[in-house]
């Protein structure tokens, strides 16, 4: 099915409301998985939705909750997330960061316990826009692990995001948004959906055998787990993630002494620097233009149309997809409308109010 976009946000919305989030919650939260969609990411997309009126009904997502400083030191801020719907309390951890950045030229931000931040690149070009270099390093909690570590065959971590923007005046920036898996959880879940294979070297199976059936993780009975992307070198990263966004930034990792609920959580230590501070914003600016073209006058190899840069992607996914809607696979969007009367509305009313592109 292909859904036009804002209507397609309006459903969300309407959804989140129902569940129990306030309407501009609602409308944030809906933006901001619809703007996943549009960038190519349906794994954080609206198919989120039945998992987070699920944390919402069961309680475990408190959809009314602010961000809350913990404790300060000037350009070091840790914040409680409380549980509250990740676009929330992300988008007002960032702002703390970005005051203080401005203020010391370098901020530090510790988010701890936040319900699903979704696509961690909007965190990222958020700080962009304000002229910002920024890293996340993030953990994800809440429930069983999926991952394996590297070399070993059962599970230890779920996918550990790890994201880096370097902003452009012009507001494109290079944005390098990736779960440490080779693919995120949400694609192995969209490829169940689908009944299509995932890529090589995603997952394993009982005997930590390589298979590309996303039924081993999203199956009845499943017994495989995700990889590390790039062998121990990814697998290092993924490390780091679980360290920093869960013991250094947040409140707990992977290890089995905290609670698996079953809510999605997650850490996240943003570490964000001001160029201007660091020495002259426009030679930096002129040297990393002068960079992006010499890598984008690469030959292409064969079989690629042109060299493309981190976050070149998504915006082009974005532009295609605003113009001509979003696919949304019919399980997926079966699930959606499932979750709505999940959350005590009239399936027929919501499903009405997306504009279906293909009718
Ligand atoms: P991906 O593999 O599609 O892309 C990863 C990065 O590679 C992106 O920056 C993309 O721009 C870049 N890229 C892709 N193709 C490229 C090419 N041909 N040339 C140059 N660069 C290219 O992303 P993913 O790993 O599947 O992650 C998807 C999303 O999942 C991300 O937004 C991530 O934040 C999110 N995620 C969130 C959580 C969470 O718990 N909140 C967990 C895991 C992942």
């Amino acid at each position: 099915m292909l859904i036009e976009h804002t209507s397609l946000a309006r459903t969300a919305s309407a959804i989140l409301e129902g569940a129990g989030a306030p309407r501009a919650h609602a409308d944030a939260v809906a933006h901001h998985l619809v703007e996943a969609n549009l960038k190519g990411h349906d794994s954080h997309g609206v198919g989120m939705i039945p998992s987070y009126v699920k944390g919402m009904v069961d309680k475990q997502v408190d959809p009314n909750r602010h961000a809350k400083i913990i404790k300060d030191n000037n350009a070091i801020v840790s914040v409680d997330g409380g549980t509250g719907l990740g676009r929330i309390v992300g988008f007002e951890a960032m702002d703390i960061g970005i005051e203080r950045t401005k203020n010391f030229g370098i901020g530090c931000v510790a988010l701890g316990n936040a319900a699903h931040l979704g696509r961690i690149g909007a965190f990222a070009e958020y700080c962009a826009d304000q002229g910002l270099v920024s890293m996340h390093y993030v953990n994800v909690v809440g429930h069983d692990p999926m991952v394996v570590a590297f070399g070993g065959r059962d599970r230890r971590f779920i996918t550990n995001p790890y994201c880096c923007a370097v902003p452009r005046p012009n507001g494109e920036h290079v944005v390098l948004d990736m779960a440490t898996t080779t693919v995120a959880a949400g694609k192995v879940r969209v490829a169940h959906m689908k009944g299509t294979a995932v890529p090589s070297q995603s997952l394993v199976d009982e005997n930590g055998l390589e298979t590309t059936d996303p039924g081993v993780i999203f199956g009845s009975n499943p017994t495989g787990a995700m990889q590390p992307f790039g062998g121990h070198k990814g697998y290092g990263l993924m490390v780091i993630c679980e360290l920093l966004g869960g013991a250094l930034g947040g409140v707990f990792t992977m290890q089995p002494e905290h609670p698996r609920r079953g809510a999605t959580l997650n850490n996240m230590l943003s570490i964000m620097i001001d160029p201007e501070a660091v020495g002259d914003l426009a030679s930096f600016d002129q040297e990393v233009g002068a960079m992006m073209d010499y890598i984008y006058a690469s030959t292409p190899a064969e079989g690629v149309d042109h060299v493309r840069l981190p976050g070149d992607p998504e915006k082009e996914s974005a532009a295609t997809r605003m113009a001509n809607g979003i696919e949304i696979d019919p399980n997926s969007w079966n699930s959606v409308l499932n979750s709505a009367e999940h959350a005590g509305l009239d399936r027929d009313s919501i499903a009405a109010l997306a504009h279906l592109l293909d009718d």
